[in-house]
């Protein structure tokens, strides 16, 4: 199947949470960010205020950009069609996302992916989806 590019929603601003600001102007720098407990050292997704695993302060960092498949689904139906699925980061967050600039037919789970940016539909902001790595 080869790959059609689809514009990829995006709703909501950039700019209406002040604290997930670094999140959106590291993904129109080409950086995925993440944040991680300043007490536990454990990051998560998606961006919060305070650590989801024991109420700690975060700090921004920015991700790899690698990860593995943990999970995906082929909308074939669709048209075009696309995937989606959970990519595990080698940081340890899994992360929701859209595979993009792939045959989804090659997709497996496991498989090594990396962070590619891509501008969503309504000149709407650059944000991270997953291709093969
Ligand atoms: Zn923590």
């Amino acid at each position: 199947m080869a790959y059609v590019a689809r514009k990829i929603p995006f709703v909501g601003t950039v700019d209406t949470n002040p604290e997930t600001k670094p999140f959106f102007e590291g993904a129109a720098a080409g950086k995925l960010m993440i944040r991680r407990c300043t007490s536990c050292k454990k990051a998560h997704w998606y961006p919060r205020a305070l650590c989801p695993f024991c109420f700690g302060d975060c700090d921004w960092e920015q991700a790899s950009g690698k990860a593995k498949i943990y999970t995906f689904s082929v909308m074939e139906r669709a048209n075009p069609p696309y995937a989606i699925g959970y990519v595990t980061l080698a940081e340890g967050p899994s992360v929701l996302t859209n595979f993009v600039d792939c045959d989804f037919k090659a997709l497996k789970i496991g498989q090594d992916v990396k962070v590619a940016f891509i501008q969503t539909e309504g000149e709407g902001p650059s944000l991270p989806f997953f291709t093969p790595a």
